[in-house]
């Protein structure tokens, strides 16, 4: 496909490490991603959906994946009762920004997150574990095109959530969120709760150097606390968040070292560790 380009960039992952992308695209619409996918197929190649790569660690010097940003219009729709029709490549905080003007009660909790819709519902986006409230508190129904099935469909919130961080489309790459609906209620907003937000992650999370916010979903905080500020080559757990990866590196190695080891402290202590962030090769 004469859309499909080749180049190195270190600007597609949060974590700013550079690789050299064999296969890279863009899609304006759902049936330029479909030719993607049928391409890819034909190809024997994986896909990779990116939205704005703010939970996407590229594992290789050279991504073999198809990587396919999502460049479909944003777009957020009013729609009767507080409700809105918004599409998956509009930035969280312009939601925010919209619910705001509007005295709506909203995920203000995720006004320092640089994601899109589209990765915060295949995320399942939230606060952490302990307080229960994800971006699906809000949503109705999400529309999604299905490579498998070759249709768009339309399921509720109830059909998507499978558990923390994890839903019908966490590291599924046929499965194309294209919108959601949300509803809302009104609320009497004091103070700015986006400017709230932001002030509370900038005392508490590390912005001292590029991450991808909390690594694992699943983890013993006692291992992940022992490791702060353990560093190898250009990566470290931060002192100063936990279960937080800072990256000065422009490989993605020593990020990759460090979950290894933190996987393999788990192993030894017969636990568990989960990856949060989704990895590409
Ligand atoms: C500073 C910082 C703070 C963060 N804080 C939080 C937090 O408080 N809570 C939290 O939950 N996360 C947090 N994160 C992690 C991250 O922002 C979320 O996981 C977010 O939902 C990822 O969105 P994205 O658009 O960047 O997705 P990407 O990283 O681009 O993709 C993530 C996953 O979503 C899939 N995906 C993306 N778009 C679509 C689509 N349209 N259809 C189907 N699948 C799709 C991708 O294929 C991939 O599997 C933080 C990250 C950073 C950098």
């Amino acid at each position: 496909m004469e859309s499909i380009k080749s180049f190195t960039d270190n600007n597609l992952s949060f974590y700013r490490t550079t690789h050299y992308f064999e296969q890279y695209g863009e899609f304006y619409t759902v049936d330029q991603f479909h030719e993607y996918c049928n391409w890819a197929k034909a190809n024997n190649t994986k896909v990779y959906i990116l939205g704005n790569g703010s939970n996407t660690l590229f594992t290789r010097k050279r991504v073999k994946s198809l990587v396919l940003k999502n460049k479909l219009h944003k777009k957020i729709t009013a729609l009767p009762g507080n409700r809105l029709e918004v599409s998956s490549s509009t930035l969280i905080i312009d939601v925010l920004k919209y619910c705001y003007e509007n005295s709506l009660e909203s995920f203000y909790y995720l006004a320092s997150v640089p994601a899109t819709i589209g990765g915060a519902l295949a995320m399942n986006a939230g606060r952490g574990r302990e307080h229960q409230l994800t971006i699906y508190d809000f949503v109705e129904t999400i529309n999604f095109f299905d490579f498998e099935s070759n249709c768009i469909k339309t399921f509720a919130r109830e059909d998507i959530v499978k558990g923390y961080r994890e839903t019908i489309f966490t590291g599924i790459q046929s499965r194309l969120i294209l919108s959601a609906t949300f509803k809302f209620t009104n609320l009497t907003l004091k103070k700015n709760p986006i400017v709230e937000r932001c002030k509370w992650s900038k005392t508490n999370q590390d912005y001292s150097a590029p991450n991808c916010g909390s690594v694992f979903k699943k983890a013993d905080f006692d291992i992940l606390n022992k490791l702060k500020g353990f560093s190898f080559g250009g990566a470290a757990f931060s002192s100063k968040t936990g279960n937080w990866i800072l990256n000065t590196s422009n490989s993605s190695i020593p990020i990759v070292i460090l979950i290894h080891f933190v996987k393999i402290l788990h192993f030894m202590k017969r636990e568990i560790a989960a990856l949060e962030i989704i990895t590409v090769d």
